[in-house]
């Protein structure tokens, strides 16, 4: 039986930890705050960023949400960011990603202070946990998906030293820091990408496969190691698709009873890059919904006191 990874409960015993942090922090009479910036109107954008400001009170984190108009100029927004750069009580800047297209992105996340680079998008931080930059000061700020990533296989007890890892997706934002991320946990690295030839022939060598690529269902059972002939693969799901139609859910979940009385009721699901059926061949596995997502909020807690401390030389 393939063992499931509950990242809610992880994700739990990390905020846990981190409210922790923040009453010892309190007693030395600092308060770590986020700054989250969101432009426009775009639904998701606002559910994802309430839900980090919610995060941060549940924590006793100060959080601000800065809301400037869908019409918002580059220059204003650098104005913005500067502003926030030099504010003493900000520890963290979150800028929520897609920005409108007239608004120039590499140049706001380029212009956040590194110190203060909450997602770990600034080149300074890529570069730092490159060089293996991980502790202490100056140290890199990675980004939390890929850091709950690998919060989930430690806490879960599965060994990433001397492992083949594959990841599956080369993004700035997913694969690669989480590729970079396992090469200092000494895992074995392969990352693949759309150019991969005969991609099935390397998930299949994987010990802990991480799938990144934003395809509903795309790693199928014949492209993971399997129980059968061994210990069978750790599949790490970061995929988040939303499907909507009915000949879609039958491909993905059918028999599945539970999961089709939700998709009735509200007309959609959620399915990760990972095809459902993958999951029962494998060794351990992350659920979607439950799996990586719920890391990613918890790891941006951790990055703002983290910040928070570095700032103040800690
Ligand atoms: P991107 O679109 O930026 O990157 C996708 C990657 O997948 C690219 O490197 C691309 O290769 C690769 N890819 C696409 N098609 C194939 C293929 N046929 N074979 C092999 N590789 C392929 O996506 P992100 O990295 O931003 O996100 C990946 C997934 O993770 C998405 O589903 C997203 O929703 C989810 N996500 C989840 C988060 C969470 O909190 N759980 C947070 C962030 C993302 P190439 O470079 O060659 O184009």
């Amino acid at each position: 039986m393939s063992r499931i990874l509950d990242g809610a409960a992880i994700a739990a015993e990390i905020k846990a930890e981190v409210a922790a942090e923040v009453s010892q922090l309190a007693a030395q009479g600092i308060r770590p705050g986020l700054a989250a910036v969101l432009v426009g109107n775009v639904a998701a954008s606002q559910i994802y960023v309430r839900s980090k400001v919610k995060t941060c009170a549940d924590l006793g984190i100060y959080s601000e949400m800065i809301t400037p108009p869908e019409t918002v100029t580059t220059e204003e927004m650098l104005a913005l960011i500067a502003d926030l750069n030099a504010r003493d009580d900000i520890d963290g800047i979150l800028i929520q990603l897609p920005l409108p297209g007239h608004v120039d992105t590499k140049r706001l996340l380029d212009a956040v202070s590194p110190d203060k680079d909450v997602d770990g998008f600034h080149p300074v931080n890529a570069g730092r946990l490159q060089a293996g930059r991980l502790s202490g000061k100056d140290s890199a700020l990675a980004p939390c998906t890929p850091a709950g990533v690998i919060e989930i296989l430690k806490r879960s007890g599965i060994a990433i030293a001397g492992k083949h890892a594959v990841v599956v997706g080369r993004s700035d934002i997913v694969g690669k820091p989480a590729a970079m991320l396992l090469l200092h946990e000494n895992a074995t690295v392969t990352i693949c990408h759309s150019k991969t030839q005969d991609l099935p022939s390397i998930t299949r060598q994987a010990d802990i496969l991480v799938a990144a690529i934003g395809r509903a269902g795309f790693i199928t059972p014949e492209m993971i190691k399997t129980e059968k002939t061994g210990p069978g693969a750790t599949v790490i799901d970061v995929g988040i698709n939303r499907i909507t139609e009915p000949a879609e859910f039958e491909r993905f979940f059918a028999g599945d009873s539970k999961r089709a009385e939700s998709f009735a009721k509200r007309g959609s699901t959620l399915v990760g890059d990972v095809h459902p059926k993958a999951f029962a061949v494998a060794g351990a596995y992350t659920p979607v919904p439950g799996g990586v997502g719920p890391l990613t909020i918890a790891m941006l807690m951790a990055n703002t006191v983290r910040a928070a401390r570095m700032r103040r030389g800690q």
